[in-house]
């Protein structure tokens, strides 16, 4: 499709207009394309010769208004560390419309009713770290948001100091976030709270439709994705950062990327956001903050749900997340599926990398190498006493002795990727996109999107972070 055949539906408008705010985006000065990612251009069906045009380059800017183009910014509340807040929204993100089921967003482009005293801008370094890591997710299997393209700027922003402003296009099949649900419960607005749920049923759950007790149906599923997802980022070692109940896709997906990490040593603490001072968003309290934040939906949901049922829902999330859990580090370690003592084998393969100071993405990929039996030299380097993993290695080598070796290693090499993004790659490539170098960005970009390919002109990316990097915490600051 050319640019100029695009029909941007817009479904959400159908929602009572207090779900919204009717906002022209405000294009930045002397835009420049940074990078754009041919894949979601190919989901959305827009041609490849039209990703070259100036019109795109405008599209991104919000200048190039594709038929049906009518923006808007999402109202929402949430609870921001534990606390309410009533009203919160899209204070930077401009949805422009909708093309096959995917909702694109312009974040960065300005201004909107829920901007409270923020600038409606998003810096080059966040836009970057959400262009890449949103691909560095899809490429590891994870639900996420993606994004379209990403575009630079001579456009000033002060933040500790002045930066440049940048727009990232990102899109989704749901913005929904579970604070959007908060916020109509809250304003007692039950009809609209209503509209929003057939809303979301008919977006991303059609199978419930038309089924009984629909919205506690709504309830069960949100449940189940959302403990799926816990799990996924715990096996891959990912730390959001920021999990805000407005920070939580009703779709299950991982969305708004701020301050997150994936884990250097492995630490179950880990705590990437250097304002989360009591460690409520660590690495280890995710699947338990999910929960809450899951009880805040399910009491938003209570006017229009089965508030008994729901708890009853809500009690089986720690089944259900531990369930997953295992399938996946079960598939890590490439065990087929789960036995008496897997639980066990895991957990203290966990306690034994904390203790030992080892870099999880490094360990997983070596021992995906591992023969049964074999050559521990390279595992045992990845960790600084070997006792302990020598030992855990023993307990590994006795639950693989009857899986065939070549098979156990295919199946952990797909499953443990030799790249993931950290930070100070990130940031690498953020300095030198400071300086109007982007080929870090794109470098990234392929690295992001196969994982678990070898790569080998970026090995020096495959091994432990190096000292000074390790578990840095980030700012929100954006
Ligand atoms: P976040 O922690 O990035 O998810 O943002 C929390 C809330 O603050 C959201 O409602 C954002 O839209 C809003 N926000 C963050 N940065 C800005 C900004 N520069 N201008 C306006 N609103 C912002
Ligand atoms: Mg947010």
């Amino acid at each position: 499709m050319k640019l100029n055949e695009i029909k941007l539906t817009n479904p959400y408008l159908k929602l009572n207009e207090e779900c919204y705010d009717k906002v022209e985006p405000t294009p930045l000065h002397k835009p420049y394309l940074i990078h754009v990612n041919k894949d979601v251009a190919k989901i959305l069906e827009i041609d490849e010769d039209a990703l070259e045009s100036e019109d795109f380059l405008s599209l991104l800017n919000g200048t190039y208004k594709p038929k049906g183009f009518e923006p808007f910014a999402m109202c929402y509340a949430g609870h921001q560390f534990g606390q309410f807040v009533p009203r919160l929204g899209d204070g930077r993100a401009i949805n422009i419309g909708t093309i096959q089921k995917y909702h694109m967003q312009l974040k960065g482009a300005g201004i909107t009713k829920y901007s409270r005293h923020g600038d409606g801008r998003a810096v080059l370094r966040s836009s970057i770290r959400e262009y890449l890591m949103s691909e560095a997710m899809h490429g590891l299997k994870i639900p996420t948001t993606l994004c379209l393209g990403l575009i630079g700027s001579e456009h000033d922003v002060r933040r500790e100091s002045i930066e440049k402003a940048s727009i990232v296009c990102r899109v989704s099949t749901s913005w929904v976030r579970f604070g959007t649900f908060e916020y109509y419960a809250s304003q007692g607005m039950f009809k609209e709270l209503k509209a929003l749920a057939d809303y979301v049923i008919e977006e991303n759950f059609p199978h419930l439709k038309g089924k009984n007790d629909v919205y506690t149906m709504l309830f069960n599923e949100v449940m189940v994705i959302t403990s799926r997802l816990m799990a996924q980022w715990m096996s891959v070692g990912f730390n959001h950062g920021v999990m805000n109940t407005d920070n939580m896709s009703i779709a299950g997906l991982t969305i708004d990327y701020g301050p997150f990490a994936f884990l250097d040593d492995f630490r179950h603490e880990q705590v990437c956001n250097h304002t989360d001072v009591e460690g409520r968003y660590s690495y280890t309290n995710q699947p338990a903050v999910a929960k809450w934040n899951l009880q805040m939906l399910m009491k938003a949901l209570s006017p229009i749900a089965d508030m008994e049922k729901m708890e009853k829902i809500l009690i089986i999330y720690d089944k259900i997340y531990t369930r997953y859990l295992h399938y996946y580090m079960c598939k890590k370690l490439g065990l087929e599926g789960t036995v008496e003592g897997d639980p066990e084998l895991i957990d203290d393969m966990y306690d034994m990398l904390e203790s030992l100071h080892v870099d999880y993405t490094l360990f997983m990929r070596t021992l995906s190498h591992y023969e049964h039996g074999g050559d521990r030299a390279k595992l045992l380097a990845t960790g600084m006493y070997p006792e302990s993993m020598n030992t855990w290695l023993d307990r590994y080598d006795k639950r693989i002795q009857y899986i065939d070796n070549t098979e156990r290693k295919k199946q952990m090499l797909e499953n443990n990727p030799k790249y993931v993004l950290k930070n100070y790659m990130l940031q690498e490539a953020i300095d030198a996109a400071e300086q109007g170098d982007f080929s870090m960005v794109s470098s990234l970009f392929d690295i992001a999107q196969h994982p678990f390919d070898e790569h080998p002109e970026f090995e020096r990316f495959a091994g432990a972070t190096p000292t000074a990097f390790k578990n840095k915490k980030l700012s929100c600051s954006s």
